[in-house]
């Protein structure tokens, strides 16, 4: 039987509007479970409440009701099970490639020789052996992806928790790194939540994708795609899924926009 390795139940939360005071509730009421090993991909109109989820796993944020589990335990603050990947490149300008992925590593009490093994371990995983010794300045925005995503594997998490990672590179790059995610996540059998509003990635990474609703959100619909992966883009079984999800998507976006031209909050 699968093991459930994350299980939000009825999860709220609203924020308080800074400027206004107004409440803003960004999450209605999600509840989903995720098993182990199983790349679940979140997906839904801008300020749907995606990253706002993603940051209660994590646990940087708190539940307004409901709760989130990991492993059955309540989750309560951010921890080393679960490795993060923003999609602004989030790197030390200062530290090396190597520095960069190594750093945590050696704050977290491992010894250097042990901390450099790893690190190198995880830069050859995602394809950056031979730029151990750039700084990050002279990468293209992808390889500093990449490094990112190596700098979350290295503490070896359970879960990887990634928000709208390949979104602000270009398609080609963006579509090498989808190809590199499959097999990382096929060689790493790691557990992973990913944020996009990209139909074409959610379909080639996804083994189930959930659809949120406009703000405030719920899940609308959850699409299974049981096919062995790499994936490829132009699978005939893929696009007619990739029409099902176009067409909801864009549902939940006009009545996003027919809310804001009303006014309503
Ligand atoms: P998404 O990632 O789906 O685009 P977000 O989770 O970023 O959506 O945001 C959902 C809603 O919550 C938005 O209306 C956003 O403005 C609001 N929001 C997110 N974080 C905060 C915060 N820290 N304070 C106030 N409002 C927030
Ligand atoms: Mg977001």
């Amino acid at each position: 039987m699968k093991k459930v390795k994350i299980e939000a139940i009825g999860v709220k939360k609203v924020f308080i509007d800074e400027n206004t005071g107004r409440e803003i509730v960004a999450i209605e009421n999600i509840s989903l479970k995720v098993y182990e090993h199983e790349f679940a991909v979140l997906i839904g109109p801008s300020g749907a409440g995606k990253s706002t989820f993603l940051y209660l796993i994590a646990g940087f944020e708190k539940p307004t009701r409901g709760q989130i589990f990991l492993d059955g335990r309540p989750i309560t603050e951010p921890g080393p099970d679960r490795g993060i990947v923003f999609q602004e490149y989030v790197l030390f300008p200062w530290k090396t490639v190597l520095g960069n992925v190594m750093f945590g590593l050696e704050l977290n009490g491992y010894p250097k020789e042990e901390a450099v093994k790893r690190a190198m371990k995880y830069i050859k995983l995602v394809g950056l052996q031979g730029f151990e010794h750039a700084y990050p300045h002279t990468l293209s925005g992808g390889m500093k992806q990449r490094v990112a995503i190596a700098r979350a594997l290295a503490y070896d998490p359970e879960v990887l928790l990634m928000d709208e990672p390949f979104g602000s590179l270009d398609a080609q790059t963006r579509m090498l790194l989808v190809d590199d995610l499959a097999r990382i996540h096929v060689e790493t059998g790691k557990t992973v939540v990913f944020v996009t509003h990209n139909v074409e990635e959610a379909l080639l990474l996804a083994d189930r994708i959930f659809i949120f609703s406009a703000r405030p959100s719920r899940i609308i619909k959850v699409v299974e795609i049981p096919y062995e992966k790499p994936r490829q883009p132009h699978d005939e079984r893929l696009l007619a899924l990739r029409k099902q999800i176009l067409d909801i998507l864009r549902e939940e976006v006009r009545k996003m926009i027919n809310r804001e031209i009303k006014g309503f909050p």
